[in-house]
């Protein structure tokens, strides 16, 4: 059992609106039996973060088939091949399509690439016991994508949106390893041919002599942001000019070249609004792996008091945002996600988790709320 939300009508002080209600719900691959994925219940468990709440684990990747002819050799019914064309998986019945090992092989054979030229990348499985070994591959060089009746390209943005929050997880871990495949057959010190190692997880550069050797993929640490004005009940959201009309978010950005998370905090606040954060007062709330290009995303979520009230002013950075505001919280107890007032990050943001516990005045710290 997996949690989803769905959008539910409620009255508030007369007022009728729209919210988020959990709901669980049976999920399983479409191809094949999970049944450790199937008999996982999460009905008592506190969510996490998107992306974290399923069953989905790493094995030891050390002694992983890197290469498709010795990873088709013990492909067996427990592997599952994802295949992702372009970025984007394929989609039946809003369900992710799997590949089965003759699924793969068929490809392969009938297809006009050769077999060195799939990368074979992730390998994911069940906690409690190796029972399904999910492996992506990526497609792209087939034009027209290698679709089936009844399936269809799905943009990665798009899909996630409706997926189960497994399926979700593993196109985002898919995409994310394809990418950097993709990206790094060359190796950055000597420009070397790089070739993948442990199970596709890592590659390494052939040139005997280059001091690089092992590559290990990127991820990109990022930071969120609630800021908090205690003497006021308000809190700073700002928008981009790109966004929707009405979307307000936390503050967020990139943490820099030996830069704590706490520094990059109070750095993104003072840059983006002008506003100074108490730096005593930062506190962690929770992280949250992000399928961002080029590279993947880790998204480290704080809270932050105002360093006093001569220190609220917003100066915005039109560089960076459109418009920044505090906003009190009966306020938006009233407006949250109704015409007329503001929308906030979808059910997968980390940003509407840390403004959702703000407004119901639940814990700020840790993931386990
Ligand atoms: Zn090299």
């Amino acid at each position: 059992m997996l949690a989803t939300f769905v959008p539910c009508i409620a009255s508030r002080g007369g007022r009728r609106r729209k919210i988020l209600v959990p709901q669980y719900v049976t999920t399983c691959c479409n191809q094949g039996p999970l049944p450790h994925i199937l008999s996982s219940s999460r009905a008592s468990a506190p969510p996490k973060n998107f992306f974290l709440n399923t069953k989905l684990n790493r094995p030891d990747y050390r002694n992983l088939p890197s290469d498709y002819d010795s990873l088709i050799e013990v492909a067996d019914e427990t592997y599952f091949f994802l295949p992702i064309w372009n970025g984007c998986p394929f989609v039946a019945k809003e369900r992710v399509v799997f590949w089965s090992p003759l699924q793969l092989r068929e490809f392969v054979n009938t297809s006009r690439f050769s077999q060195s030229e799939l990368p074979l990348v992730a390998r994911l499985c069940d906690t409690d016991s190796p029972l399904a070994n999910f492996v992506a591959v990526d497609v792209s060089r087939a034009d027209p994508p290698p679709l089936s009746v009844g399936e269809k390209i799905i943009p990665m943005r798009a899909a996630i949106s409706f997926l189960s929050e497994t399926d979700a997880t593993l196109i985002s871990h898919a995409r994310a390893l394809l990418n950097w495949h993709s990206s790094t057959k060359f190796c950055s010190a000597c420009g070397g041919l790089t070739e993948v190692i442990h199970g596709a997880t890592a590659r390494v550069c052939r040139n005997s002599e280059c001091a690089t050797r092992n590559i290990y993929p990127r991820v990109m640490p990022s930071v969120l942001v609630l800021v908090i004005r205690p003497e006021t009940d308000e809190i700073l959201l700002g928008r981009k000019a790109s966004w929707a009309k009405d979307r307000y978010s936390v503050l967020a950005g990139y943490a820099e070249i030996f830069e704590s998370l706490e520094h990059a905090v109070a750095r993104e606040v003072l840059e983006e609004t002008g506003v100074i954060v108490d730096e005593t007062s930062i506190t962690y709330h929770s992280s949250q792996p992000w399928p961002s290009l080029p590279h993947a995303s880790l998204m480290a979520a704080f809270c932050a008091n105002v360093y006093g009230e001569t220190n609220a002013q917003i100066k915005v950075d039109t560089a960076e945002l459109e418009s920044a505001k505090w906003f009190k919280r009966k306020w938006l107890q009233e407006w949250l996600d109704v015409d007329g007032g503001i929308s906030i990050p979808g059910r997968t943001s980390v940003a509407r988790r840390l403004i959702s516990a703000w407004l119901e005045q639940r814990s700020m710290k840790g993931s386990y709320e």
